[in-house]
């Protein structure tokens, strides 16, 4: 008897706000659902503590990724924050013939060209619930420079005009909420909890909270006193 061939996986793109939890929701997602796959990516940035390599990513140097970059080896690759991060292709191509469903944790331009190159790709972004709250998330960590902080918020200010083009928007309030949504949108069940429209509107008003904070002339106090604590 031949073995039943089994379904492609799909592609799940999941961006979103830097600091808004991401990596919290694909975690849980994963938990859930054993039939999703990471797709591992390569970066030229260093490991943080914790990381580990062809796990959490693929830490190459700048020649190899540019090397691999040359031999078309990646399905997309982007810059951020001055390092560049690429998917490989064979890695997920692998994934999704043995039927996994495949995770993209990846910034906006190269989400919007794995939306060109693969338009079955379902792709959602992930807002917080309100600027502040997102400012507070990123403090709260307490590991960047208030340099760093700047940066990374008006990379997220700069981000909002790709937001519309992804298929599904959605709130991170509660994880397991977002995570459940995010899987009913795979499996085209319903799920969202908030319309596109609203939710553009939404991440409208958050990009006008940023762009205030960046504005508020206490900026690195606030982010020196927190770090301090
Ligand atoms: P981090 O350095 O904090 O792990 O990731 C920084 C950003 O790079 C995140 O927004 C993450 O989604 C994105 N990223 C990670 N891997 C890739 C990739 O392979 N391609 C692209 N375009 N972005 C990636």
């Amino acid at each position: 008897m031949t073995e039943k061939k089994k379904k492609r996986g799909r592609l799940l793109v999941i961006s979103g706000f830097s600091g808004v939890g991401k990596g919290t929701v694909i975690r849980r997602l994963m938990e859930e659902h054993p039939g999703y796959a990471f797709s591992v990516s390569a970066t030229t940035r260093a490991p943080r503590p914790g990381e580990i390599h062809g796990k959490d990513y693929f830490f190459v140097d700048n020649q190899t990724f540019d090397c691999w970059a040359e031999e078309g080896r990646f399905l997309e690759y982007a810059r951020h924050l001055d390092k560049a991060y690429g998917t490989l292709r064979d890695h997920v191509e692998a994934l999704r013939e043995e039927g996994r469903d495949v995770i993209l944790d990846i910034e906006v331009q190269g989400a919007v060209n794995v939306m060109a190159a693969c338009p079955d790709a379902v792709s959602v972004y992930i807002i917080p619930p309100d600027g502040r709250e997102l400012y507070r998330r990123i403090l709260g960590r307490g590991t960047e420079s208030p340099e760093q902080i700047r940066k990374r918020l008006t990379k997220a200010v700069a981000e909002v005009e790709l937001v519309p083009r992804y298929r599904h928007v959605v709130v991170n309030d509660q994880v397991e909420d977002v995570a459940r949504e995010i899987h009913q949108l795979l499996h085209r069940r319903r799920g969202l909890r908030l319309p596109k429209r609203e939710a553009l509107k939404k991440t409208r008003q958050i990009r006008r909270d940023l762009e205030e904070i960046l504005k508020e002339k206490d900026f690195c106090d606030t982010i020196n006193n927190c770090i301090s604590k």
